[in-house]
């Protein structure tokens, strides 16, 4: 007896389905897309518990006849692709011809649309998957679909759904995304008869984002500079500004929304030293590229794509992160440029009891008050010594006044823009870290020799290890050379690393390089363990400074590529403006 027998159209309809549509939100993705697709000026979209009870997606597109609406519906019914050769070039969201049959096998479907100079439009309803009704209808021009009890027909399925609030929050990201990838279309969102945004249409993503998350979050956002050939576009939050998760970083690819774990892979490596362990980036980034230099057609879902050359476009988009961040370093020192008000801002403060900000002139007064600590300052290493040979622009036109130094850690400094705390251990890493950094890329990393040069034993692997890093240990700093099959001599140490244990400090940065770093790149290797040395030989959060030390700190401070957090991500200092005082004391609404 034969046993294989054909599936029904509408039992296959079901079965594609699952790879379409796994959850409400992958239905709004599909109509949205496909409003798009239709030219849609403007589109709403209504939720009804979690798009679980419904999800409503009207436009004012180019709509369709009634031949097209119904063939619309048959599996592999696309307006946007003829032939295969077609596929290599994609230039639209859609091109599968898969959604609306599964949506429609898999819920009680409504189709409701018109042309625009359409007499009548055509109304057709289908219950999972079987057309019930096809009549006339008066709607206006463009398409309105409704889908009704999502899964209704598919138990098994059905159980697989999360609570309406999360169904919920998941079609709110899913609009985000679309909403940023298309400024230009108006879109509303309306949930359980709550308005939870309207977007007006706009020409600037900027005025998008800032209609969506609010001024806040825009103002931390830089706009992306490129000089690839691949162009890469939109904002990315400053360094030092992150999320705990990937929820906006957010990825487009010729106006599409995708992931992908080459652009991830390089969001990370641009912002490296830029961000905090285990934190994500903010980023609106758009990649335009040759739709014939990626595919499009990996997922059903369409969410991923695959580059025909991933390393130019990796290049590409760490180049522009990396000259974006830089280019924060700008807006910064403008703030530090504009003259400071003439009486460092103490005007109004009559009272012989206040007494105002110490200026440079005032230096002995505050010198007498760090003297005490004076023999530990003198004993600090690298700040003055690693500073000094380095030739700078001229600071001459910072303009910044020192007020004080909190707890021992936060230097207090007032700017043309108002208040800025500086964590002066943070900044003394960014410091060191940039200066040893520029130094092994030159000529390597002054060495220091050991009274005694110490030979020591290491396992099989890191013996591996150390022979296959041994030029990079010596550029930075590191004298290392083999003695034995696994035995290896140090002679000298980096001049920062203060160490009397020079075997002691070597395991500790294999170790830490080892589980840390899986980069090959001898650079990358070296970036690591600088900023893992630094950090322990910066200037501790309660070493006191000099006033002139300190001053020289934000001078170098201001100087470095990422002056605005360390090594580590950690912000180095917090500007606290005039507008922000106005408004906490009330005086600006
Ligand atoms: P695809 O988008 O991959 O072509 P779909 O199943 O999503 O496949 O849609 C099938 C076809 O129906 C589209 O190619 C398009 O011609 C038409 N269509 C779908 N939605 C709309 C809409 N909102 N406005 C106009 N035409 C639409
Ligand atoms: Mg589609």
């Amino acid at each position: 007896m034969s046993r294989i027998r054909l599936l029904s159209e509408t039992v296959a309809s079901q079965v594609a389905a699952g790879e379409v549509i796994e959850r409400p939100a992958s239905v709004v993705k599909e109509l949205v897309e496909n409003s798009i697709d239709a030219g849609a000026r403007k589109i709403d979209i209504l939720i009804r518990r979690g798009g679980i009870s419904l999800v409503r997606v009207v436009d004012d597109g180019c709509g369709m006849d009634r031949d097209d609406a119904l063939l619309s519906l048959e599996r592999h019914a696309t307006s946007k692709i003829r032939s295969a050769d077609d596929l290599a070039a994609v230039a639209t969201l859609g091109f599968r011809g898969e959604a609306l049959p599964s949506i429609a096998s898999v819920s009680r479907f409504r189709l409701t649309t018109r042309e625009n100079d359409a007499i009548a439009g055509t109304d057709i309803a289908v219950n999972g998957g079987k057309i019930d009704i096809v009549r006339d209808s008066g709607e206006a021009p463009g398409t309105q679909i409704e889908v009704r009890s999502i899964f209704y027909n598919l138990p098994a399925r059905r159980k697989f759904l999360r609570t309406e609030n999360t169904e919920a929050r998941n079609i709110e990201h899913q609009l985000h995304l679309q909403a940023i990838g298309h400024p230009e279309i108006a879109l509303t969102f309306v949930r359980d008869e709550r308005v939870v945004f309207q977007l007006p249409a706009t020409t600037n993503l900027i005025d998008r984002l800032r209609d969506l998350y609010g001024s806040e979050l825009v103002d931390k956002l830089l706009p992306l500079r490129s000089t690839s050939s691949i162009r890469v576009n939109g904002f990315i939050g400053r360094a030092g500004f992150s999320r705990q998760t990937r929820d906006q970083q957010l990825t487009f690819v010729n106006g599409r929304a995708v992931e992908n774990a080459t652009i991830s892979a390089a969001l990370r490596e641009g912002y490296h030293t830029a961000l905090m362990k285990g934190q994500y980036p903010i980023t609106f980034l758009f990649i335009d590229i040759e739709p014939s230099a990626v595919d499009v057609n990996v997922h059903p879902a369409k969410r991923e794509v695959r580059f025909r050359d991933p390393a130019s476009v990796r290049e590409a988009v760490v180049r522009a992160i990396r000259q974006t961040l830089q280019s924060g370093r700008e807006d910064w020192q403008e703030k530090f440029r504009a003259p400071l008000p003439e009486t460092g801002g103490t005007t109004s403060v009559s009272s012989q009891t206040f007494s105002p900000a110490p200026s440079p002139r005032e230096l002995p007064q505050l010198e007498s008050e760090f003297a005490l600590h004076r023999e530990k300052v003198a004993a600090m290493p690298a700040l003055e010594n690693l500073g000094r040979d380095r030739a700078r622009p001229s600071n001459g036109q910072q303009q910044f006044q020192i007020i004080g130094v909190l707890n021992k850690l936060y230097v207090l400094m007032e700017n043309a823009d108002g208040l800025v705390l500086v964590d002066q251990h943070a900044a003394h890493e960014r410091i060191l870290f940039e200066e040893l950094r520029r130094r092994m890329e030159e000529q390597g990393v002054p060495s220091q020799k050991l009274l005694l040069p110490q030979t020591f034993d290491v396992a099989p692997r890191d013996a591996e290890w150390i022979t296959r890093n041994m030029s990079i240990l010596q550029k930075m700093g590191i004298g290392i050379e083999q003695f034995g099959p696994n035995t290896y001599k140090i002679d000298s140490l980096p001049q920062f690393v203060r160490a009397a244990d020079g075997e002691q400090f070597l395991r500790a940065v294999i170790d830490e390089l080892k589980t840390t770093s899986n980069s090959s790149s001898p650079l990358r290797l070296g970036e690591d363990m600088i900023a893992k040395t630094v950090c322990r030989h910066a200037v501790k959060a309660n070493d006191p400074l000099r006033y002139l030390e300190i001053e020289k700190l934000i001078q170098d401070l201001l100087a470095c590529d990422l002056p605005y957090c360390c090594p580590h991500g950690r912000p180095t200092m917090i500007q606290i403006s005039l507008a922000e005082l106005e408004k906490k004391f009330g005086r600006k609404v």
